[in-house]
């Protein structure tokens, strides 16, 4: 085992938390998973894996505190009473399965909860309406003193129920936008007249009274830690940074740990596109000062020097990780055994929420078996060895054929991955020079760093396969992983048959772009695609001098990215660069100085001036080689061929998550008997109540 180094070693110092002790600095803060009390067998495992990879920490997803706080159609935990218990018993034996302390994020969601299941009236400091991503036409009611000590009372039974069920930390939550706590902080949401409100010391003491109140319930076995926003991102309208540092002056030595977070959700989680790792730093920086209690804080932190550095620099005490911690669960166990170079790296793509916001359990561009681990029993390290068959060709090394490249090599299988390009990584390799994206290769250089490892994984570049060669090279196995190209005819979701195109007109597609061929003057984007390409490929055009108009029959700009939180950002960085944007229609027509929109609503038409259309709108298989392997199944048995495979955007184009897990899953399913005619995971389902009548 290769050691590790010594200026590392300070990751590994236990520390206390309270009452309870922390084996190293490796803390997973709170984060959904799109599971929650729907899928609780699937958290638990998840849950378990990562204390498996050495955190020390190991925190739930919010767990409402009660039916008046439910925020549907998100799916977190729940602790609204004692049935809720043999659920999170479940999570908390998992992790203690592997010496982890256990910790939950007990949350009242106040005037973030819309109740839509329990269709209890919300409340919160102020009769305002509700805040949520949906802007539900419901308003919350001002808590009265009565509310209030209610809300206090429904804590504690929340905190002494966790206690019961085995939790080592019991969280006090303050930050994202989400809980009343942030809510009663925050001069925007909290404009009282009574002692509840006004003064910071007013509006703090809430949050006082929850830490007290806790403290005293379960203070004696359980640590306290508060998770609190340190700056609302809305200057003097909201919570201020320099206020937030008089709220933890003010409560300095209350709770045993204080965990920072920055601004609403889609701050403190910001994309790579957006931010970098440690990008809380000049927030969070000083905050440890005010306190002789523990401090964690987030950054996508993955390097370990990045991380040292916050502790050395007394930034942080604790190295709190979400994503990295879903993209590697065994992040800290990789950095002490010094096996660097097999972390996973997140590339801050945000798949993961993207789970959470659609109500799916989520899953991660980087690790398949993410929320996989107990419904397919998936490890994120290991592999099952390999079955009857002896070796695999594998051709494409985009996402979907390096991981499964990877994940065959560790089962035991020969694999010879052909790649007609130069280089391994198809469309990450590409993608990643696009402006904001180049933490994308990691999903390749991870891959190709393990390939490069394993003596039974060999690739060739330069080898553009035809049907004859598969059908002369004698391999047992073929996986198919030849990727999609980009269409130039208008079809996607708007248009489903090709639009009038003048054969003269100069029509582009994001490949065009990636290889190198840009255009000039008066560009015409059109996104019927909705999710980042058309949003970063305006940008490419205006860093190339192009006056870029992006036409989308969506209601906003890179539609889809609501759901991986960046489409606020992205909207606001094409206005500030200029783009001209319009919404609700599609493109109908193009000829060689101008193209005709439609109004989606309307069906009224307009011209605008165009030099040229760059067509984002879907991609086509390609799958030739597949097509011509299959025109040839009668020969498969001569030439030694048992199983011939199409995998990932050869199969059906999609995010580049979609290709990791379709590389990920051929690997798993090689040689076993899978039947097709039953759900391929396990299923938990709802015991059914006992009280029918
Ligand atoms: P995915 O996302 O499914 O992994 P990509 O488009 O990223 O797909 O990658 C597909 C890769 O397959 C590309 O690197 C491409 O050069 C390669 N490829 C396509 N056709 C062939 C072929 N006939 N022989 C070898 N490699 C191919
Ligand atoms: Fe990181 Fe993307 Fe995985 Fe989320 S989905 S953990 S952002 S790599």
């Amino acid at each position: 085992m290769t050691k590790r180094d010594s200026r590392y070693d300070i990751l590994f110092e236990p520390m206390d938390i309270g009452p309870v002790t922390a084996k190293n600095r490796f803390f997973q803060v709170p984060h959904c998973n799109g599971g929650g009390y729907r899928d609780p067998s699937s958290v638990a495992k998840m849950r378990n894996i990562k204390a498996e990879g050495g955190w020390a920490v190991i925190n739930t997803e919010q767990a409402e505190i009660h039916a008046t706080s439910e925020i549907t159609p998100f799916i977190e935990l729940r602790i609204w009473d004692d049935n809720d218990l043999p659920m999170l018993r479940r999570i908390t034996d998992a992790i203690h399965e592997h010496d982890a302390l256990a910790g939950i994020e007990l949350c009242y969601n106040g005037m973030n909860g819309p109740n839509l299941h329990s269709r209890e009236v919300p409340m919160g400091p102020m009769a305002v309406p509700i805040a949520t991503f949906t802007n539900d036409p419901i308003q919350a009611k001002a808590m009265n003193k009565r509310d209030i000590k209610n809300l206090r009372h429904w804590h504690r039974n929340a905190a002494i129920r966790a206690k019961r069920a085995g939790f080592d930390l019991v969280y006090v939550y303050g930050a994202h936008g989400f809980g009343a706590v942030q809510h009663f902080l925050s001069r925007h949401t909290n404009q009282r007249t009574d002692e509840y409100g006004g003064s910071l010391e007013n509006r703090a003491r809430l949050l006082r009274e929850l830490i007290e109140d806790t403290k005293d319930a379960i203070g004696d076995s359980c640590a306290v830690p508060v998770r609190i926003l340190i700056d609302e991102m809305m200057g003097d309208r909201g919570i201020t940074n320099n206020e937030m540092r008089d709220v933890v002056s003010m409560l300095s030595e209350l709770p045993d740990l204080w965990d920072f977070t920055h601004g609403n959700w889609a701050d403190d989680s910001a994309t790579a596109r957006f931010k970098d790792e440690a990008a809380q730093e000049e927030y969070v920086k000083g905050f440890k000062q005010l306190t002789s209690k523990p401090v964690v804080g987030v950054g996508r932190f993955t390097s370990p020097d990045t991380m040292a550095r916050q502790i050395k620099s007394e930034i942080l005490d604790f190295i709190g990780c979400a994503r990295p911690s879903i993209a590697d669960p065994f992040l800290p166990n990789k950095i002490a055994e010094g096996r660097y170079e097999d972390i996973r790296e997140c590339i801050g793509c945000n798949i993961c929420v993207t789970g959470d916001m659609t109500g799916a359990l989520s899953r991660c561009t980087q690790n398949p078996t993410f929320m996989e681990e107990w419904r397919k029993d998936w490890h994120p390290e290991k592999m099952q060895a390999k079955g009857r068959s002896e070796n695999v060709l594998i051709i494409g090394s985009g996402p979907a054929g390096l991981e499964a490249a990877r994940a065959l090599g560790l089962r035991g299988y020969e694999v010879l991955l052909a790649e007609a390009g130069t280089e391994p990584g198809g469309r990450v390799t590409r993608e990643s020079k696009l402006p904001g994206l180049a933490s994308w290769s990691r999903v390749r250089d991870y891959r190709q760093g393990q390939i490069e490892k394993m003596p039974n994984v060999n690739v060739y570049f330069e080898s553009q396969l035809t049907a004859s060669q598969v059908l002369e090279f004698g391999f047992e196995n073929i996986a198919i992983a030849t990727g999609a190209r980009w269409r130039n005819d208008g079809i996607a979701r708007y248009h489903l048959s090709a639009i009038s195109i003048n054969k003269a007109a100069f029509i582009y597609t994001p490949d065009d772009i990636m290889n190198g061929e840009l255009p000039n003057g008066n560009i015409l984007i059109y996104d019927d695609d909705h999710y980042y390409m058309g949003g970063v490929l305006a940008e490419t055009l205006v860093k190339n001098g192009c006056k870029v108009t992006l036409v989308t029959p969506a209601t906003r700009v890179s539609d889809w990215t609501i759901n991986t939180l960046e489409q606020h950002f992205i909207q606001k960085k094409l206005l500030r660069l200029g783009v001209k944007i319009i919404t609700t229609h599609a493109l109908l027509a193009v000829e060689t100085d101008h193209s005709t929109l439609e109004c989606v609503y309307t069906g009224d038409t307009h011209t605008l001036e165009t030099d040229g259309v760059l067509m984002v709108t879907c991609r086509i298989s390609n799958n030739k080689l597949g097509n011509d392997l299959a025109s040839f199944e009668s020969s498969w048995a001569k030439s030694g061929i048992k199983s011939v495979k199409v995998i990932g955007d050869a199969e059906a184009p999609a995010p580049i998550a979609w290709a990791t897990y379709a590389g990920h899953r051929y690997a798993r399913e090689l040689d076993e008997i899978i039947d097709l005619h039953t759900p391929q995971f396990k299923r938990e389902l709802v015991g059914l109540s006992q009280n029918w009548n």
